[in-house]
């Protein structure tokens, strides 16, 4: 079956083959698209879906892993190669050590092109619509007015291009000459995809790369990964058995008043702030209060899980079929409105979420447990755990990127701009305060985590005047 797969691209002699498959290459084969295409809810109109456009994505971590002084680039890339060449060789694809080089210089041609992490993490920013017509028209050296019609079955007005420099790039990267090293990269993406699904020694060897680049000794156990297979198609189905069975509602009730709780917390500190204006604070405060909390699970399951039936008899096949459905899947949504009360988190996920683009704070059951919740904890305890990530998820409605997004989702600002520009002063602060504190990692980079320190901060303070309000209040319980 994977040899099946493979040839679907072996088979493309020629740029025009390639061109000519696209569509099929998206729907019906493992191979990636050396670009790709999203369904995602538009930025600035978040009740409808927009399409939007990316490069493929580099096989390092991020661009800076490319920079000549990194001190794992070469042993990264060398690892890498070695390890799909024998990966290749298992499916008797010959010529393994070569198309592993030209996959990796394919993937050196992308790194100028491609967002950095610091780019990414700005995602507000990212947001560039160009009309679907001028989009096309730029690209000489694909169809992508037809691949667009085959995906989304209509001719959307806009494309929204989230990785500008690619697609400035787009004819230079993708062109006849590269062509042998794009199919070399579309090769080694799906053999080393299809590694999960054999025995034991191949999925050893697929997860080798990945344990070299993360320091790990030991690969999962052959237990835990059926668990990571299964979740990855039914991560939902698992989720809701798991918030049946272990939570309830008496848990529920209790959580959603100290959501309520929080949110007072917040509205107070709103209304005392000493550095909006009114109207900015008043206009907060109406986010705020729109805020919609989801705790524990999801009332029903997505309906795509009704889709996916195991009936072939193959792991191998039965993935390739449920691909096939989710692409599809992904691709019919374009037309639909969107549902903000789906959960983009399973319920057995120790996690949380915001989500700027429904206005939805979300606690799956699996981190409303001890130690970060329970009915039999002090409400100092429960303050000092699930207090605080209630409190980080709401102050990332107000985060460097979540501010600029309003009560509905949109990107769309509601600050008045000297405000908005005293809270970018403030970011730099916080920026300063992280950046290149040391870690075990190495130096932090303050402007790729001020989100998520915004949130800490935010959320450690209110949690703890919440801790405070009740009668029990034990400091050291709440630390
Ligand atoms: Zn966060």
């Amino acid at each position: 079956a994977v040899k099946n797969e493979l040839a679907k691209v072996e088979t493309l002699n020629t740029f025009e083959d390639f061109k000519n498959n696209l569509t099929q290459l998206v729907f019906h084969s493992q191979a990636p698209l050396p670009f790709s295409f999203s369904v995602e809810p538009d930025m600035k109109d978040a009740i409808h879906y927009s399409l939007g456009f990316s490069g493929p994505g580099l096989i390092l971590p991020d661009t800076t892993y490319y920079n000549d002084e990194h001190p794992r680039k070469k042993e990264l890339l060398d690892f890498w190669a070695k390890n799909t060449s024998e990966i290749l060789k298992t499916f008797d694809v010959e010529n393994a050590e070569e198309i592993a080089k030209s996959a990796l210089k394919f993937d050196a041609l992308l790194v100028p092109s491609a967002n950095t992490s610091e780019e990414w993490a700005k995602y507000a920013e990212l947001y560039h619509p160009i009309s679907t017509d001028s989009f096309v028209s730029k690209v000489k050296n694909l169809d992508l007015k037809s691949l667009i019609k085959d995906l989304v079955k209509t001719e959307p007005d806009k494309v929204i291009v989230y990785e500008d420099r690619f697609y400035e790039s787009f004819d230079l990267l993708i062109n006849e000459e590269n062509w042998s090293l794009i199919k070399a990269w579309m090769l080694t993406k799906i053999a080393r995809g299809a590694t999960s699904f054999f025995n034991e020694d191949l999925r050893i060897l697929g997860g080798a790369y990945g344990r070299f680049l993360s320091n790990v000794q030991e690969a999962r156990s052959q237990e835990k990964h059926q668990l990571d297979l299964t979740e990855s198609y039914f991560s939902q189905v698992i989720g809701l058995f798991y918030g049946k069975k272990y939570f309830g509602e008496a848990a529920k009730a209790d959580v959603k008043r100290m959501v309520t709780a929080m949110i007072k917390v917040y509205q107070a500190r709103l209304s005392k702030n000493e550095w909006l204006s009114q109207e900015t604070a008043e206009k907060a405060i109406e986010k705020l209060d729109a805020i919609t909390p989801f705790i524990g699970f999801p009332d029903k399951l997505p309906e795509i899980y009704s889709r996916l039936k195991t009936t072939s008899g193959s792991l191998y096949e039965d993935a390739l079929k449920f691909d096939e459905i989710l692409t599809a899947r992904t691709f019919e949504k374009f037309s639909e409105d969107v549902d903000k009360t789906s959960w983009h988190m399973p319920a057995h996920m120790v996690n949380a979420y915001y989500s700027p683009d429904s206005n939805t704070i979300v606690f799956p059951a699996a981190i409303l447990q001890a130690p970060f919740y329970s009915l039999e904890q002090s409400s100092s305890q429960n303050y000092g755990g699930i207090g605080a990530v209630i409190a980080h998820e709401i102050s990332h409605a107000f985060d460097n990127n979540g501010a600029q997004f309003d009560k509905e989702g949109n990107l769309n600002k509601w600050w008045l701009d000297k405000d908005y520009e005293a809270f970018e002063e403030k970011q730099k602060e916080m920026i300063a305060l992280f950046d290149g504190v040391e870690t075990e990692v190495g130096p932090a980079n303050g402007k790729l985590i001020v989100s998520e320190n915004i949130a800490d901060q935010g959320g450690i303070t209110a949690a703890l005047t919440a801790a405070k309000d009740e009668k029990d209040v034990d400091l050291k319980a709440f630390f």
